[in-house]
């Protein structure tokens, strides 16, 4: 049986109604969810073919605008930008057929002359909150996904990337009509008028403390929330490892976007056995490519100054505690750039320690082996990311089994993001269900159960009241095929 849709003439409207408040658009919204439930397959691929092509002719003037935002570099925009918002477009065009399909499910004895399948439809209205660091793939990533799933969507981008959101703004509006997209810029007042509507599902990408509070306005609703927070991602050294590649790797994981990225290495956890051979393979990294001055347009900056007072103090902390910092430490007021920074043993009451650091500082503390690491990672809220370096699969599989994380990664950081296959997202402190890909979709789904009857009314009846011992006779006989 295949499943009802929609279909309809919905041209994209320009310009756009600047005047309309948050309510009005929700009430717009409403209406036209109820009018049409349920977009067609073509409908829905025509927005994110459209979204695809808006996408690749505003690239030099997102490259430019984030430039202007947080002297983002345009190659690191590319990649981190672009390929990986692409990735996820691509590949909700390829397999959304697939993903609306209904699911035939078993039919078990007991419900013998019955057929099941399970549907997905969008859920509704829904509210997307985007952070900075990513200012376009986590504006558009969920864009992407409430449409493959047929949602309405209101969002708001990050006040701090004004320049990227503002171009957004129009492209998003260009696209969508506003009784099916709309985006909304400012601040904490504004997310805090949308997130007092009683949308469907709330997507929020941020901080755990936004995340607590926007989590508590959905409950108000009952909305069901995706929370992608962040957290201390650890990365293990050991002893079997290439040391070599692994500083490339971390030196990339922990400085691209300066450290301003939710599963950077937060902190090292390096076997004893080669803590002296991996410094100085970290540091002649360091040296080689992430060195201010050498390259300033590889560097990306702190996003504001509040931030930057936020790294310099945490690297003040570190050596209040009498820390040592190995490499880097300084920073520039002007252009808000903070050198790569290795900090050698910070006690566990430090800053750097405690807080997710969200910036070029590297903690590097020695553990005696894979259990004592384990229990570092322990002490803290459960990771979004895990890194291991090491040459064999059985290290990898200690850390899958005991650290609840969303993704062990081995030999390797970030590469888990563009991953469409595989679900993304945190635990607890680091997020709160899955997103990209199928994932993705099914966040912004319903999934419904359809079960009909097809023959054997008389066997239900047998059960039904009046009851007597014949009652109990077929229950219990049914339980044999449980
Ligand atoms: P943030 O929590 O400060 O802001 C996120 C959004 O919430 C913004 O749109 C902001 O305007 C809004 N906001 C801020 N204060 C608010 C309030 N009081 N009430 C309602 N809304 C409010 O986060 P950020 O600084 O933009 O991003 C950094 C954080 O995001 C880090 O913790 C990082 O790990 C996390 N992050 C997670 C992912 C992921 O996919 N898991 C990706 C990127 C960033």
């Amino acid at each position: 049986m295949s499943q009802q849709s929609t279909t309809y003439d919905a041209i994209p409207r320009r310009p756009y109604l600047a005047s309309m408040s948050p309510s009005k658009i929700f009430e717009l919204q409403k209406a036209h969810f109820r009018a049409h439930p349920n977009p067609s397959i073509a409908h829905r691929k025509s927005r994110l073919k459209a979204l695809r092509s808006a996408l690749l002719q505003q690239e030099d003037a997102l490259k430019e605008a984030l430039w202007k935002d947080f002297s983002k570099p345009p190659y690191e925009v590319e990649l981190t930008e672009f390929l990986t918002t692409l990735i996820e477009l691509d590949h909700a065009l390829r397999h959304l057929s697939d993903w609306m399909k209904p699911q035939r499910k078993r039919t078990p004895v007991v419900l013998i002359g019955t057929r099941t399948e399970v549907r997905c439809y969008p859920k509704g209205l829904s509210l997307i909150m985007a952070p900075w660091n990513y200012a376009v793939l986590l504006t558009l990533g969920p864009i992407i996904h409430a449409t493959a799933a047929g949602c309405p969507f209101v969002i708001k981008p990050s006040e701090y990337t004004s320049h990227a959101a503002a171009l957004l703004k129009d492209m998003v509006e260009d696209i969508y009509p506003p009784e099916e997209g709309a985006v909304f810029l400012g601040g904490a007042d504004i997310a805090t008028e949308l997130l007092a509507m009683p949308f469907t599902h709330v997507h929020f990408t941020g901080s755990a403390r936004v995340g607590q509070i926007v989590m508590t306005a959905a409950a108000k609703h009952l909305a069901s929330v995706t929370l992608e927070l962040g957290g201390k991602s650890p990365t293990y050294i050991d002893p079997s490892a290439d040391l070599e590649s692994a500083a490339k790797g971390v030196c990339f994981g922990k400085f691209s976007n300066a450290g301003q990225t939710c599963i950077a290495p937060d902190y090292l956890l390096v076997h004893r056995d080669v803590a002296e051979a991996f410094k100085r393979a970290l540091m002649a990294e360091i040296q080689r490519a992430y060195i201010p001055g050498t390259g300033d347009a590889d560097l990306t900056s702190i996003i504001s100054s509040d931030h930057l007072a936020r790294q310099q103090d945490l690297i003040r902390d570190a050596r209040d505690h009498g820390a040592e910092v190995v490499v880097g430490g300084g920073s520039d007021n002007t252009t808000r750039r903070v050198e790569a920074t290795v900090i050698l043993e910070p006690p566990e009451e430090c800053r750097v320690m405690q807080e997710e650091i969200f910036g070029p500082i590297l903690p590097f503390l020695v553990v005696d082996g894979i259990e004592d690491a384990i229990e570092r990672i322990h002490r803290r809220q459960k990771p979004l990311s895990t890194y291991v370096y090491a040459k064999s699969d059985a290290v990898m599989d200690r850390f899958s089994e005991s650290v609840r994380t969303g993704a062990v990664c081995k030999n390797t950081t970030m590469l888990q993001f563009v991953q469409p296959f595989g679900p993304f997202g945190g635990e607890g402190n680091s997020g709160i269900g899955r997103s990209h890909g199928e994932a993705g979709f099914k966040a912004f789904s319903n999934e419904q159960v359809v079960l009909k009857r097809r023959w054997g009314s008389w066997i239900v009846r047998l059960v039904q009241p009046p009851y007597s011992r014949r009652t109990s006779w077929i229950g219990k006989a049914f339980r044999r095929f449980t």
